[in-house]
């Protein structure tokens, strides 16, 4: 359990230490006040960013197999510790338990796949001799560390997306300054005593809570960071691209996925899938499903069914391992997506289930025949929202879902293998998933989108040669 309203401290150079200024951290679903949150200041920050340039060079002399024994003890050490891990992501985001259960499990997997990238990170030999001039050259290239990382997450996996960042960081010989979202800054505190204990060297890993306008401003401008990598709102996102110059830069960002759902396919086999894709995590989800493209033959068989298994989800206390839906993470969330359910409501829009609230809970909702112009389609709703259309062809489809700025993940169910071929090949975006919903996601595949969803790829992999700078050695033989 979380101990109630513990002071936190900041973690820099390997100590923990109270900062100058503090903020109450209150439960988006209670309103209780669960700890007092350092708020660094820009002095703060700036020691954070010298401890992990100092302890780059220690880092980056770390043998390979001793980066991943501290990965894996991390991951050994978190699975002991599972339950209260996955309570301090329920308490301050409101993820409902068994879904907060879910994400310590794959942060665990996520930490053993960084051990595992540790140990294979290399370069490649080249034929130099196939270029005139480069006869009797012997050439090769190495992958070195790229030094003081800044990373900046997001609220909606406050584990396992940091995971995503700290985990290749370490494996690639890296040092970090964390600043985790504001809303949920107890699961990196958490991570961060554990990886103290697992024996990462100090000042590899420094964790600056605060505002992102004055940590995240810091970690963008600072040229002793050498790469961002961020996962959070276009907004936030292109803005830290237009600050960071020369500095590398991967972004992580918003999308409102579609699915496209062809005629001929059993609906009774997709439904809980669907259901699942729009409203799990409250749809606080880069990839939550939010909008469906139905083909007209199958159309209303599917809606009857989708509304029938939403109106069963159980909403309330994230805590209660019954809880499908709890609150948004803010009740600004909440008036803004009320705000935009109306919009669609007096554009002619059918709000088929939901629209209410209770607390800062927003019930499941779906709506119908909603225009491609209005909010809840074009924008990112961030929410338990759903729309479902009718389409006629999948092509028809394809480009509704394409007219989007946003191109993460998009899913298409269809027994027809050529229109699956097609849509592979036509979907603006990231990643297809025929068969599936676009929330799929398992932590070792490249993860990352096009147009405003971003750029760069996480998956443990990719963002080690992302957070890794190749180096050229070649030896003259003449
Ligand atoms: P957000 O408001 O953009 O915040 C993300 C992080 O950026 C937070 O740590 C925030 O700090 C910080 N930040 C805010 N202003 C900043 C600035 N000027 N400079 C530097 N950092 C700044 O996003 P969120 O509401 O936490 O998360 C939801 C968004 O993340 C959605 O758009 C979602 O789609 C996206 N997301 C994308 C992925 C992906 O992998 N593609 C995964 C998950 C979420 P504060 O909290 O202190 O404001």
């Amino acid at each position: 359990m979380i101990d109630k309203v513990t002071k936190k401290q900041l973690l820099i150079n390997g100590a923990w230490i109270d900062a100058k200024e503090y903020s109450p951290l209150c439960s988006p679903y209670t309103g209780e006040v669960l700890a007092e949150i350092p708020m660094a200041t820009e002095e703060e920050t700036d020691q954070a960013i010298d401890a992990a340039q100092k302890a780059a060079k220690v880092m980056a002399k770390m043998p390979a197999h001793q980066r991943a024994k501290v990965l894996e003890t991390l991951a050994q050490l978190l699975e002991k510790r599972r339950e209260e891990a996955a309570q301090i992501i329920s308490m301050e985001s409101a993820k409902p338990i068994t879904t907060a259960k879910g994400e310590v499990d794959r942060t665990i997997e996520t930490y053993k796949f960084a051990a595992e990238e540790a140990k294979r990170i290399h370069g490649e030999t080249l034929s130099m001799d196939a270029a005139r001039g480069g006869e009797n050259r012997l050439a090769y290239t190495v992958r070195e560390p790229i030094g003081v990382i800044g990373a900046i997450t997001p609220f909606n996996f406050p584990m396992n997306l940091v995971a995503h960042k700290v985990g290749p960081a370490i494996a690639a010989g890296n040092t970090i300054v964390l600043k985790p979202a504001s809303q949920t800054p107890l699961s990196s505190l958490f991570i961060a005593e554990l990886l103290q204990e697992a024996g990462l060297p100090k000042g590899a890993l420094n964790v600056v809570t605060g505002g992102g306008r004055v940590v995240g401003d810091k970690l963008v401008t600072d040229s002793r960071v050498n790469m961002i990598t961020f996962t959070g709102s276009p907004a936030v996102g292109i803005g830290i691209s237009n600050k960071a110059g020369l500095k590398r830069v991967t972004l992580e960002l918003g999308s409102n996925a579609a699915v496209i759902i062809d005629k001929g396919v059993d609906i009774d086999k997709i439904i809980s899938r669907c259901v699942m894709g729009a409203f799990s995590n409250q749809g606080q989800v880069c990839i939550s499903l939010q909008r469906i493209y139905a083909h007209e033959e199958i159309y209303d068989r599917f809606v009857e069914k989708f509304i029938e298994a939403t109106k069963l989800l159980k909403v309330g206390d994230p805590l209660n391992p019954e809880t499908d839906v709890s609150a948004l993470i803010s009740q600004n969330d909440v008036e803004r997506t009320l705000n935009w359910i109306e919009e669609a409501k007096q554009d002619g829009a059918a709000i088929a289930t939901g629209g209410i609230r209770e607390g800062n809970i927003l019930h499941p909702t779906v709506i119908l025949d909603a225009d491609s112009h209005l909010k809840v389609s074009c924008q990112e709703v961030f929410a338990p929202i759903v729309l479902i259309n009718k389409i006629q062809t999948v092509e028809e489809a394809i480009n509704l879902v394409n007219d989007s700025k946003y191109g993460l993940q998009a899913g298409i169910y269809t027994d027809n293998v050529h229109t699956a071929l097609d849509a592979a090949e036509n979907l603006q975006v990231g990643g297809v998933m025929i068969n599936d919903i676009p929330t799929f996601r398992v932590d070792n595949m490249p993860y990352g989108g096009v147009k405003e969803s971003g750029t760069g790829r996480e998956g443990l992999k990719y963002a080690v040669e992302d957070m890794t700078e190749m180096k050229l050695i070649v030896w003259n033989r003449n």
